[in-house]
């Protein structure tokens, strides 16, 4: 397969000016596409903010004769971005929310700014901007989102009770986003990345920092984003170090009991309610869930 490339496509990226959101652009501004570089610049506690992330990578991306341009408010402010880029090169076809902050605390130490300003950031940030975006894509027929998650947001990671809540929050939104738009043609997909950045450096050693360069990412999301995906929306895709998977729920086969249900019923059950080594299935929706209660009512009519 040749390599893709985004010739003409409007690509907005938040959070571009540095880590892993800088390679993302050096990406897009490399095949072709018209980038919004958006970055804030704020330290890694979002505090303070500094436009200069932001037009650097610009200028890099110019420097090899890309087209790009740099936008530097809050993803709190999604329709300024959007509106941004829409001025700028009168379209939109890909989004990737990635801009992030941290404060990790364990809970007992956490405060109410800790929690405010990291949910804010992530799930906030992220609905603003997929918010503004999405008139736009679904008025055109055509869109491509990805929104990014974390390790956290999936399994938990001691103290990051903030981080992980906004980012468990992003994959709810992103799975709903992906049901609205699939009938509009917009694809919405979670990335769950690890590379090197301002965000792991401080917790990797450097040989590890080097295979986990971020530059490998942008291939799943030269993938994803293009026109010719049309099937794969509403995914969970884990990468790093050229690593590179999908996530789905698993639901053991579980047990139906009679109504209405006893504590001695449940214990009984217990081992079985818990056992993944069962008839595991792979729900995708509420729907499976409604026709399990069926099953079972149905079950308990004909006794
Ligand atoms: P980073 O700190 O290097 O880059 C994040 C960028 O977002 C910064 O340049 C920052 O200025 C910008 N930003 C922060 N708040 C902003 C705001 N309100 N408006 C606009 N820009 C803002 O971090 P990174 O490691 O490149 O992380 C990128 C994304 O990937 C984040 O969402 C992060 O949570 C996620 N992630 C990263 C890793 C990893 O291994 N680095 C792992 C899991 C998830």
């Amino acid at each position: 397969m040749s390599d893709l490339r985004f010739d003409n496509k409007v690509v907005v990226i938040t959070g571009a000016g540095r880590g892993l959101g800088k390679a993302y652009a050096l990406f897009y501004g490399s095949v072709g596409a018209k980038v919004l570089v958006n970055d804030n610049g704020c330290d890694l506690d979002g505090k303070n903010t500094n436009p200069k992330f932001a037009d650097e990578v610009v200028a890099t991306i110019k420097s090899k004769g890309g087209i790009a341009v740099a936008n530097y408010d809050s993803v709190l402010n999604g329709d300024k971005i959007i509106a941004h880029a829409i001025k700028e090169f009168g379209r939109l076809d890909v989004l990737i929310n990635n801009a992030g902050i941290l404060r990790d605390k364990i809970l007992a130490k956490l405060t109410e700014e800790d929690w405010d300003i990291v949910v804010k950031t992530h799930l906030y940030g992220t609905y603003s901007v997929c918010k503004a975006a999405w008139p736009i894509m679904r008025d055109q027929g055509f869109g491509r989102i990805i929104n990014t998650s974390s390790g956290s947001g999936l399994y938990g990671t001691l103290g990051q009770t903030n981080y992980a809540a906004a980012k468990a929050g992003i994959v709810g939104l992103t799975l709903t986003l992906a049901k609205e738009g699939e009938r509009r043609n917009i694809l919405c997909n979670v990335l769950v990345p690890v590379g090197a950045s301002r965000m792991t450096e401080t917790i990797m050693p450097p040989d590890v920092l080097t295979g986990i360069d971020p530059n490998n990412l942008t291939p799943i999301l030269a993938v994803l984003t293009h026109e010719t995906n049309k099937d794969y929306n509403g995914g969970i895709y884990e990468c790093s170090g050229g690593f590179f998977s999908r996530v789905r729920w698993q639901r053991t086969e579980g047990v139906s009991l009679d109504l209405p249900v006893k504590i001695s019923e449940v214990q009984k059950n217990w081992a079985k309610i818990n056992d993944f080594g069962g008839k595991n299935e792979y729900p995708t929706g509420n729907a499976d869930l409604f026709n399990k209660v069926q099953e079972n009512l149905e079950r308990l009519e004909q006794q």
